[in-house]
């Protein structure tokens, strides 16, 4: 099937390093969220093809792992170009599946820089050393799992790819990965990338399909020994339960938010503005971090959000393949309904005072809440749209207790020019990021990213991310003729 005008798009499975139609031949559409038009129907990935990947990818582990670190890392160089190359299909794709608009596509490149990192970053997998137990050396070394699944998002598909596959491979793990149903058609196109780096058969393994029963497939399978997962705090939710039903798999989770940006009367109120309605704008609210609760200290809360309205409601609506296009439709009518609903349930509780529905396809304007009670479920839950909520604050006490109301944990931030306070607002914010005088997306590649609460376990990034694919094993060496050690 093509596409506007382009080649034609692979929507088969990737399994042993060939494309190969679902056992089942079943698809499923996937939706241009712009048009509403059926772009692609993608193979569907039932538990025999999960069966097959997972089998392939056990079978290919031993030599993938003994292949030693500049072995794969050679790979994994080849793929870093190969990304580079394709550029422009990843960002038609990409944005076809999510309507994030085309010149906010960094992902290939982003992805590109993730690969080559990680071409190196074997080597400093270690362990440690040890003769402090007499007639002992004691070691311990960090070993791959074996088959590591993982399963993604739809928000920004590519990223999330090649973070955590170029992970678990530099670490010496097979993999066999699950896009979204959303958004399957860049890991798709990615396998294309990975057989054209000539990967020895097996080693990795792309499907597609829905939570049920592709992802829930994987997540109990008895021979997937880790498992790394984003998306939602529910679904983060069953995939711990079905690892503790099977086979006590290691997990991996990267989940929702509902960060907080807290902004002092002493800040520099126009970056603030300027910084947190880009936060919640940015491909239309549909982010983790997203700064989705304002708290502004009342003595400068009308300035604030004069400044903040003036940014938030100059935006330009459109196709999101426009280059023109600032802001494109919520993915799909599930999630612009809820949304809508969302909207409904704000127009309750609180004041809308910017924004709302627009009334054309799945767009939402950007919008804004106030005065909304704090146990609203539009301040308690994720709403995944472009919808913030705006309180006020009378000292630093409450700020905190508000911010940290919760139970997500992603991302804080806090706008203030006074260094105590932003020392005591940084241990205090509990979250896997606090940003000081800066908020979400802002983030440092080398910076450990992940969840307190439930925003997740373990972390992500360029010296963090191979943790979630190691296990450790100790290796005692005893001496001959030497009583040692504890028994
Ligand atoms: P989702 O939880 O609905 O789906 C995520 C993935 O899980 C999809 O591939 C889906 O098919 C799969 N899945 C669904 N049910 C499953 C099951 N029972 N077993 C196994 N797999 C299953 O999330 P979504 O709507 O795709 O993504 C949005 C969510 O992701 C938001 O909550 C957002 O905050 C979160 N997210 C978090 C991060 C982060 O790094 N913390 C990044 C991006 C998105």
């Amino acid at each position: 099937m093509a596409a506007k005008g382009s080649e034609p798009i692979e929507t088969r499975l990737f399994i042993n390093n060939e494309f190969r139609e679902s056992s089942s031949k079943k698809t499923f559409d996937v939706v241009y969220p712009y048009t509403q038009e059926v772009i692609a129907q993608v193979h569907e990935a039932d538990v025999n093809d999960v069966n097959d990947a997972v089998a392939a990818a056990r079978a290919a582990f031993p030599a993938w792992r003994d292949l030693g670190v500049d072995g794969r890392g050679a790979y994994l160089r080849k793929v870093s170009e190969l990304f580079i190359d394709a550029n422009d299909e990843l960002a038609r794709l990409e944005t076809l599946c999510t309507g994030r608009p085309i010149s906010q596509f960094i992902d290939a490149k982003l992805s590109s820089d993730t690969w080559r990192s990680f071409a190196d970053a074997g080597w400093n997998v270690q362990g440690t050393a040890s003769t402090h137990t007499p007639g002992l050396l004691s070691l311990t070394v960090k070993e791959p799992y074996g088959v590591a699944a993982m399963i993604i998002p739809w928000n920004f598909p590519l990223i999330m790819f090649s973070m955590k596959m170029a992970a678990a491979l530099a670490a010496g793990n097979t993999v066999v990965l699950k896009s979204s149903e959303k958004a399957p058609l860049t890991s798709i196109a990615a396998a294309k990338l990975i057989q054209k780096a000539g990967f020895p058969p097996g080693v990795v393994n792309i499907i597609a399909g829905h939570g049920n029963p592709t992802g829930a497939a994987l997540a109990e399978h008895m021979d997937v020994r880790c498992i790394s997962f984003t998306g939602s705090s529910l679904t983060g939710q069953k995939i711990q339960a079905a690892a503790a039903k099977s086979n006590m798999k290691h997990v991996h989770t990267e989940l929702g938010g509902k960060s907080p940006a807290v902004v002092f009367e002493d800040a520099d109120l126009e970056s603030a503005a300027a910084q947190t309605q880009f936060s919640i704008r940015f491909n239309s609210g549909q982010v983790c971090v997203a700064n989705s609760r304002i708290y502004v200290q009342e003595s400068v809360a009308e300035k604030f959000k004069a400044l903040f309205r003036e940014q938030f409601e100059q935006y330009a609506l459109g196709d999101p393949l426009d280059p023109a296009t600032q802001q494109g439709p919520q993915i799909d009518v599930l999630q612009y309904k809820r949304v809508q609903e969302y909207l409904g349930v704000g127009e309750k509780d609180g004041e809308l005072t910017v924004g709302g529905d627009a009334k054309d396809g799945y767009f939402v304007k950007p919008t804004i809440f106030e005065k909304v009670p704090e146990d609203s479920r539009v301040m308690r839950e994720e709403i995944f749209g472009p919808v913030v909520a705006i309180n006020t604050f009378k000292t630093e006490e409450e700020a905190i207790q508000k911010a940290n109301d919760t139970e997500f944990g992603l991302y804080a931030s806090v706008f203030t020019k006074d260094l105590d306070r932003a020392i005591r607002l940084s241990k205090a914010l509990e979250a896997g990021t606090v940003g000081v005088n800066c908020t979400s997306p802002t983030n440092a590649k080398d910076a450990a990213f992940g969840g307190y609460k439930m925003s997740g376990t373990g972390r992500e990034g360029l010296l963090y991310s191979i943790d979630n694919f190691v296990q450790t094993k100790s290796i005692i060496i005893k001496a001959a003729g030497n009583s040692a050690g504890l028994f």
